[in-house]
């Protein structure tokens, strides 16, 4: 008998998971499109070139590693706020933003889920149906109850806008609303300008709080095409709260690079603010890690840094855009009779492949193609070796 004799198993993360089947299966044409991660087309995770050379740089001049305040590397926090809202828009120069380094994306998230539940105690959370699975765990966990907007529709093959729109058009004044800012994680599918506008008068005119989740800015459209968004909250005149992840962007996965914003009325309140922001960074970890954020801050406010940074930002978008394309052209070729030119509407690392539970069972089982059972795949990890083996495993179970 032990004190922890009553402790159950808890489940096994579905994606996390499929990442343990597919390192124990033998099969040696195996490929894992379950992990939300860019491999480049050797299928090797990519060290980019900027940031080997920010860290050869700050290799040149070793520093000692005091602690960081609680919000974190200011040089970082200030580049972070710049990326977000642009270095000369009104919110960064009039000082109403606070940024607060996070441990990933995850990180920034979880701070504003801690403040919002202090400052809002009783609001529900609304949350896309699908997500990311860690949306509603990591807002339960938090203490919030946690409520679905539709979001994918099957049919179509979309977004089911009307049914989203009427959600949040029928949601309690002060629910927060956790939005994807771009790449919708999983399906991939985006909604347009025009209706992000109806979105932010929904928010507005129902007194929402939007959370915005930007896991992704950059494997869109591009960086400002992706952060866009943020501009239509700000000129909408609310107050939100943004998650920002370099997980991706950076390729630096393992350093927990991320970080919260959240816009704020006025100068004086994000001082407030901040203050509530520190509380929980306090309680929960104290400070965050010097060397990820200081990379990053690095590559962002050194400008040939930064143009390398969107140089290959921009080769891994364009590199996925074309593995979409093969994908269509691959399955096509396999004999899909379907039409799958759906692929190339959605956008960011993932395909809702439309595939059901159990074609992805046997595209595992029989071919070693593993994705998660709601048909994810992501297509940031298809390559020029492995997408003809990929395209004929899925006409197989089609
Ligand atoms: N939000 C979304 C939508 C994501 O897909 C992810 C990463 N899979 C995160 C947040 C978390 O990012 P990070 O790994 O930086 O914590």
């Amino acid at each position: 008998m032990s004190m922890f004799t009553a402790v159950e198993m808890a489940p096994r993360d579905p994606i996390l998971g499929i990442n343990d089947a597919f390192a124990a299966d033998t099969n040696p044409s195996k490929v894992n499109l379950g992990v939300g991660v860019y491999y480049d087309d050797n299928g090797k995770l990519p060290l980019l070139k900027c940031v080997q050379t920010a860290e050869a740089q700050m290799m040149e001049t070793p520093k000692a590693r005091a602690y960081l305040p609680m919000e974190g590397f200011a040089a970082y926090d200030s580049a972070v706020k710049s990326l977000v809202f642009g270095a000369d828009s009104e919110p960064v120069t009039s000082g109403r933003v606070v940024t607060a380094q996070g441990i990933g994306g995850t990180g920034g998230l979880k701070i504003g889920a801690d403040f919002l539940k202090k400052l809002t105690p009783n609001a529900k959370v609304m949350i896309s149906d699908p997500s990311w699975d860690n949306h509603r765990a990591l807002f339960a966990a938090a203490g919030f109850a946690t409520e679905s907007h539709p979001y994918y529709d099957a049919e179509k093959r979309g977004v089911n806008f009307d049914g989203m729109l009427a959600s949040l058009k029928a949601a309690t004044p002060g629910t927060i609303v956790v939005l994807h800012a771009c790449c919708h994680n999983p399906t991939g599918y985006d909604i347009t300008p025009a209706q992000w506008d109806q979105v932010v008068q929904a928010v507005k005119d129902g007194g929402l709080t939007a959370f915005l989740d930007m896991a992704y800015q950059g494997f869109g459209h591009g960086i400002k095409e992706d952060g866009s968004v943020i501009g239509k909250f700000v000129a909408a005149g609310l107050n939100f709260l943004v998650a920002t992840s370099f997980s991706k962007s950076f390729s630096l996965y393992g350093e927990r690079v991320g970080a919260l914003s959240v816009l704020c009325s006025s100068k004086e309140e994000a001082g407030r603010v901040l203050s509530q922001v520190k509380l929980v960074i306090r309680t929960n970890y104290s400070n965050p890690q010097i060397h990820g954020a200081t990379v990053v801050a690095n590559v962002l406010n050194t400008p040939e840094l930064r143009a390398q940074w969107e140089q290959e930002l921009t080769e891994m978008r364009e590199r996925i855009k074309a593995m979409r394309a093969k994908l269509v052209d691959g399955l096509k070729a396999a004999g899909v009779k379907q039409d799958m030119s759906f692929i190339t509407n959605q956008i960011g690392m993932f395909s809702y492949s439309g595939l059901n539970k159990d074609q992805m069972i046997r595209l595992r089982s029989e071919f070693g193609v593993y994705g998660t059972d709601s048909g994810r795949m992501c297509v940031a990890a298809l390559n020029s070796k492995n997408i003809d083996y990929v395209c004929k495993a899925i006409a197989a179970v089609i």
